[in-house]
């Protein structure tokens, strides 16, 4: 009769070696697979992750581009924008938008939200919305500040000669408001050969 020292009876030794060899093998290979299988899980739960924190991140730029408060439900083409004061300006805008569209500052630069923005839509004012510069109009200046080759409306900007901080240039307003925008230069890139150099928070963007 053939002896089991591991209580299999019925089965030879050599057969329950072999047998045990086969289940630690297939419990491994199992293991292997779950771990494995795991892991996949994991790796698409984080892009899954990582692709919601894009969206939400995408939703908040959507968020920021919307029209300021105070051009909503307002017909922009017919208010005096130029007859608004101080008062007025203080109440609609942040306080570093004051300080760059209404006492000509800067804003720092690759602090502002559209520096690094090429998506298509128009710019418009912040203080009257109107329309300033095409998305097709922007280029990467290296600057850190939004810059434009070109108005998209003749006349919606007016330039300034400015003397201020020992330099001269060519100051950039809006034409409805009186807001200071930025620069105007003349080494932009073909075929205008122009560079507005704007502040973010002056401007607003649709899509
Ligand atoms: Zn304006």
């Amino acid at each position: 009769m053939f002896a089991s020292r591991s209580g299999s009876p019925g089965l030879p030794y050599g057969m329950v070696s072999i047998l045990k060899t086969l289940l630690v093998s297939a419990v491994l290979a199992l293991a292997f697979v779950g771990v494995w299988l795991k892991q996949d899980v994991l790796i698409a739960s984080s892009e899954e992750l990582l692709g919601r924190v894009g969206n939400s991140s995408e939703e908040s730029v959507k968020s920021q581009d919307e029209i300021p408060q105070h051009l909503v439900n307002v017909d922009v083409d017919k208010i005096d924008w130029k007859s608004k004061d101080e008062t007025y300006w203080r109440s609609v805008l942040s306080p570093e938008q004051f300080s760059v569209c209404r006492e000509a500052g800067t804003e720092r630069p690759f602090s502002g939200k559209y520096c690094k923005t090429y998506s298509d839509g128009d710019y418009h004012c912040y203080g009257c919305g109107q329309k300033l510069f095409d998305g097709g109009a922007k280029f990467d200046s290296g600057t850190g500040w939004p810059s434009f080759n070109e108005a998209s409306i003749p006349g919606s900007i007016t330039e300034r000669r400015d003397t201020s901080h020992g330099m001269l240039r060519t100051e950039a307003l809006c034409s409805r408001c009186g807001a200071h925008l930025g620069h105007l230069f003349d080494d932009g890139p073909p075929p205008t050969g122009k560079r507005f150099c704007i502040n973010s928070v002056c401007l607003y963007k649709e899509p």
